[in-house]
């Protein structure tokens, strides 16, 4: 087996215990044992400097709500740079562009990004400035912190890099990574008091199913997504 270069992800945070389980279990713990992603989060408050180890502070010009201050992450973000390069210092926020399959496709085939997780009312507008390369929002909601979103994040990107998923064809099919939703799925038993699988399915017939897929497909498409048929 050839040697594969792990994509790695350093995530920033204040409360990184929130970020243990999601990447704990199934896709992506398998994606980590195999060595194809490498996910490493950082307690913020260990590069925060004065006594108290705070990393908020008020806000300049009064107004509600903490301000996370510049020099932990500065430290934190300097001292990774040291260690490698970036291709991307992604800070979690609303107000980013909204996270979409194009953008988590573009994020799989980089090899080390950084993720700020905010808190509060939010980060210094300078470590934005200074720092950061993207900003990416996970919907039009806000959330208290950015470990959720991060988690999110790493999750889509994680599950197209080649080699992580058993049978790469079922990230293929999904909704989004292509201009279809997916095509409605079964499992046993065939009937369910009365609720038949379509009997398609059953058929063995391969041409025939996948025909009836895309038509599904297509249906379930035009009715909740016609956005995205061009
Ligand atoms: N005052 C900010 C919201 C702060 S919420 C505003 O109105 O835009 C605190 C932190 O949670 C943010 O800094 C961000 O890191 C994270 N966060 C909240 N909602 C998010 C979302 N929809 N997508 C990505 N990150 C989000």
């Amino acid at each position: 087996m050839p040697y594969i270069c792990p994509m790695r992800f350093d995530i920033i945070s204040v409360l990184p215990d929130l970020l243990t389980s999601p990447f704990a279990h199934s896709i992506l713990q398998r994606a980590q044992t195999k060595g194809i992603a490498e996910i490493v989060v950082h307690n913020l408050r260990d590069y925060a400097t004065n006594k108290q180890k705070s990393v908020d502070d008020y806000p300049y010009g009064g107004g509600s709500g903490m301000v996370m201050s510049i020099p932990p992450f500065a430290a934190c973000i300097e001292k990774l740079k040291c260690e490698r390069s970036y291709d991307e210092v992604i800070f979690m926020s609303p107000d980013g562009e909204t996270l979409n399959q194009t953008i988590a496709n573009g994020l799989s085939i980089k090899k080390n990004i950084i993720i700020l997780c905010g808190h509060y009312k939010g980060i210094d507008q300078r470590i934005r400035d200074i720092y950061v390369t993207r900003e990416i929002s996970i919907g039009d909601y806000v959330l208290s912190g950015g470990e959720l979103p991060a988690a999110v994040l790493v999750d889509a990107v994680t599950r197209l890099i080649p080699g992580v998923l058993n049978d790469e064809t079922s990230a293929l099919s999904d909704s989004f990574q292509g201009e279809l939703l997916d095509a409605p799925i079964y499992t046993r038993p065939a009937d369910w008091q009365g609720h038949r699988v379509p009997d398609v399915l059953l058929s063995g017939h391969e041409a025939k199913i996948n025909e009836w897929r895309h038509e599904e497909a297509l249906k379930r498409t035009q009715q909740r997504r016609p956005d995205l048929l061009k």
